[in-house]
């Protein structure tokens, strides 16, 4: 039998040698609020990947919406089906300029684990009914260091840049936030993504056809899905390729060129228009933040019914706060479900 005990060293080696001057290297972590032993074989990124595919949270997001609520398709993509496109698509980018795979996938996966039922209608609700507000990407940080468990205590216990790169996904001001390339490649990932493949849903529910799209924005970014995909990420490529350590060694901050963030910036604005805040979409969201609303008031009022993990939170840090919690980590499908049962006789419940 082999001692694994050097497999990591050897990896942790290899970055070093092999990477980017420009990638966080796992040997360099800032390290995890709790101090750990290592494990033989996987890098510190590379755990904290695991731990995220193995939360509950991760899974729920097969049943959390993206952009259309429930539809009448397999086709459709969910939030799961989102985190996976960001994924693949930072880590071309990411692959591309030699950064850390491993601390990108561990980004990727977990930055919309704090997403609502009902995506963003759901956001607004808790936004509008909590006093310090609701943004999802810090519920993102809420749910991976405070609701989900590792061994036997709350929270992933992750390391301070895949925290980071969560917290700094959301936002649409031109270069990134993150402290780290990968944590920024993910926030550009996610526009990249979502613009695209709700363009492609929103055809596919034949509410748009690739004509109806303005063309001061196609003729920048291509004239199809994957036209598209390609000129934006290659663009990111290559202003990723530009950029080198400040004087200090300080990790630059990474951008569109202007033409491609402008049209980017201008298809998204015409999405929300068009799409997001459309007729069609409007309606089932404000049926979908009636429920969600309806479920808070509901457990402000009864908060004892609430299982006796956010009972808990209710008590030590504001019933508002465990009400929160318990809601924002419900299903679409759950929260129906529940909404249901509290409000129907049991005999019209099929
Ligand atoms: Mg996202």
């Amino acid at each position: 039998m082999r001692d694994l005990m050097d497999i990591r060293e050897t990896i942790l080696a290899r970055e070093k040698a092999n990477l980017s001057s420009l990638a966080a290297c796992a040997a360099d972590t800032c390290g995890r609020e709790i101090p750990e032993p290592e494990d033989n074989i996987r890098t510190v990124y590379m755990r904290d990947r695991d731990r995220i595919i193995h939360s509950k949270a991760f899974r729920r997001l097969k049943h959390k919406t993206q952009v259309f609520i429930s539809p009448g398709s397999d086709h459709y993509r969910t939030r799961l089906t989102h985190t996976l496109e960001v994924n693949q698509i930072a880590k071309t980018i990411g692959r591309a300029l030699n950064l850390n795979l491993d601390l990108i996938e561990a980004i990727a996966l977990a930055h919309d684990v704090g997403h609502t039922p009902f995506a963003h209608c759901g956001e607004e609700v808790l936004n509008m009914r909590m006093q310090e507000g609701f943004k999802h990407n810090e519920n993102s940080l809420r749910v991976l260091k405070r609701i989900e468990a590792h061994g036997n205590r709350r929270g992933l216990n992750l390391t301070r840049e895949v925290l980071d790169g969560v917290l700094n996904h959301s936002g649409f001001s031109a270069s990134g936030k993150a402290l780290t390339l990968e944590g920024q490649i993910i926030r550009f990932a996610d526009k990249i993504a979502y613009v695209q493949h709700d363009i492609d849903d929103t055809i596919r529910a034949g509410l748009l056809e690739e004509k109806d799209l303005p063309a001061k924005y196609t003729d920048v970014l291509g004239h199809s899905l994957s036209d598209r995909l390609t000129t934006l990420v290659e663009d990111l490529v290559q202003e990723g390729l530009a950029l080198s350590l400040g004087p200090g060694r300080e990790k630059p901050k990474l951008s569109f060129s202007q033409p491609v963030h402008e049209a980017l910036t201008g298809l998204r604005a015409f999405l929300f228009k068009e799409v997001y805040t459309g007729d069609v979409c409007q309606k089932e969201r404000e049926r979908a933040s009636f429920v969600v609303d309806f479920l808070f008031s509901h457990y402000l009022k009864h908060p004892e019914k609430m299982p006796d993990f956010y009972q808990q939170i209710a008590v030590l840090e504001g019933r508002e706060r465990g009400v929160a919690d318990y809601i924002s980590g419900m299903t679409d499908n759950f929260c129906v479900a529940l909404y249901r049962d509290l409000t129907m006789p049991r005999s019209f419940i099929g």
